[in-house]
């Protein structure tokens, strides 16, 4: 069974999303300021934490950075409906995902039900026929979901992975930001590319500059490419 945090100062929403998640069979503990939820997702064991932007105490985006700052628990944000500013923040500091309110309770089981996936247990029985992605010591392991650069194993988010892998399949092929926004994102980022720049930015911090090689390179005016050979 899966434990899900909540961190949710309006308590009618926060006690609606407890109701219908432990009806679904997962595990829910709920916080209703900033500082209380911030404590608990870091003492905690949780399996994804659904996180309010907006709350007294400790805002969310703090609370958010200093659950990063420890740990790589799945974290889905929840933002006012158009606050592009919010979500872009959001993705920035860690989020894996978001959720406008208001939302349809499918929609929010469906994202976590997909976050939980994606960020499922990786010592799972080998797969069969595994599709490995290369460029130089960067392997992309399709299925277990993990990047390895040499030995070491990256940690990415479910998006960064996504970007990373939508560029390892098409080697040598510059990928438009446009194009890029829709494999990871979905159709509703086309046009709103910065979101994808955040995301390329957080790949080359933990890959790229970690690693001290090149290997995703900006096509100015264009977008993205990954070439066959990064050393
Ligand atoms: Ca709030």
């Amino acid at each position: 069974m899966s434990s899900i945090l909540i961190v949710e100062d309006e308590q009618k929403l926060a006690r609606f999303v407890e109701l219908e998640l432990a009806h679904e069979g997962y595990e829910v503990t709920k916080a209703l300021d900033g500082r209380t939820g911030a404590d608990l997702a870091l003492s905690g064991n949780y399996d994804l934490v659904l996180l309010d932007l907006m709350l007294p105490g400790l805002s969310g985006m703090e609370v958010l950075r200093r659950i990063r700052r420890e740990k790589d628990t799945p974290v889905i944000v929840l933002t006012a409906r158009d606050a592009v500013m919010d979500k872009v923040a959001g993705l920035d500091a860690g989020a894996d995902d978001y959720v406008t309110k208001p939302f349809a309770i499918e929609e929010l089981l469906a994202r976590i039900r997909t976050a939980l996936k994606r960020r499922g247990p990786s010592a799972q029985a080998p797969v069969a026929a595994e599709t490995i992605l290369r460029s130089g010591i960067v392997s992309l392991y399709v299925e277990r979901h993990e990047v390895m650069v040499g030995n070491e194993r990256v940690s990415l988010t479910q998006r960064e992975f996504l970007i990373l892998q939508a560029l390892m399949q098409n080697v040598n092929i510059v990928m438009s930001r446009d194009r890029l926004a829709q494999i990871a994102l979905g159709y509703e980022f086309v046009g709103n590319s910065n979101v994808v720049d955040v995301h390329v930015r957080h790949l080359r911090a933990k890959i790229d500059d970690a690693f001290g090689i090149t290997l995703i390179r900006t096509v100015r005016g264009v977008g993205y490419v990954v070439r066959g050979d990064n050393s």
